[in-house]
């Protein structure tokens, strides 16, 4: 589903991701964690087209963004791909001047021009499978953290992605609201929907991933699937990660 190969992103001189190789095949659910700064938003970042890759591939279902390609044909298929890859924000991204329901039938109607009836039923189904059924015409002020956080779920679904982006999607919220959104994203993975998710929820991680990548300084420094990857790292860089944070 997902191929990248070679990516490296720098901003100004900092080169923050350093070549990196990933594939992610349908139905995966992939975690990437690793010390702050070490480039895991920026990896996802890139992946959506949300960052523009210095160098190399990346293909998302059926589109490819090669940085060796002309800017013109790069241009329509990062359109394209963003069709393909939904992404959910740390900070919900949600349009304030919208209700619950026109954010998640906003992106059908406009991007794909669906009839506004048809994306409005599938956006109660949405609303329902998120536990938000009953808030369908409240404004995101009006709604908590981990409320925001559905109903961006229920957005990215909208678009009938063919996989789903999530960056750090519980670390602005009260510890109080994290369950409520992990318990949402575990139904998707139980849903064998290809996700990637930039996580510090380890437990999270080891249970619901099927494989973990650890980044440190732009590059992805072990991977394996969640369960070995917790009980076994193999390497001194990852054992010293985790014994801080575990
Ligand atoms: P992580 O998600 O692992 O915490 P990030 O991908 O957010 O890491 O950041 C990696 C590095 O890239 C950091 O040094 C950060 O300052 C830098 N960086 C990220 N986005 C930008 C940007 N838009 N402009 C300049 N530097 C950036």
């Amino acid at each position: 589903m997902i191929e990248v190969r070679d990516l490296h992103k720098t901003f100004e001189k900092n080169d923050v991701l350093k070549g990196i190789d990933l594939v992610v095949k349908k139905g995966e659910v992939l975690a990437i964690i690793g010390p702050s700064g070490s480039g895991k938003t920026t990896l996802l970042r890139c992946l959506n087209l949300l960052e523009t890759p210095s160098s190399g591939s990346i293909r998302v279902a059926n589109i490819t963004i090669d940085t060796a390609l002309p800017l013109a044909k790069q241009k329509r298929d990062i359109r394209k791909l963003r069709q393909h890859a939904g992404f959910v924000f740390q900070n919900f991204n949600l349009f304030p001047h919208r209700t619950v329901l026109e954010n998640i039938t906003e992106g059908p109607i406009i991007v794909k021009g669906e009839e506004p009836a048809v994306a409005e039923k599938r956006a109660r189904y949405l609303l329902k499978k998120v536990g938000m059924a009953n808030k369908e015409s409240a404004y995101p002020s009006a709604l908590s953290g981990g409320q925001q956080q559905r109903v961006a779920i229920a957005r990215a679904l909208a678009m009938e992605p063919d996989v789903i982006l999530f960056d750090e999607p519980t670390s602005a919220l009260d510890p109080e609201l994290v369950g409520e959104v992990l318990a949402v994203i575990r139904n998707l993975a139980e849903e064998h929907r290809t996700m990637i998710i930039v996580t510090h929820e380890m437990a999270f991680a080891r249970d619901v991933a099927d494989r973990v990548i650890f980044m440190a300084e732009g590059r992805i420094v072990e991977e394996a699937p969640a369960k070995e990857f917790f009980s076994d790292p193999k390497k001194e860089r990852t054992r010293k990660f985790l014994k801080k944070i575990l």
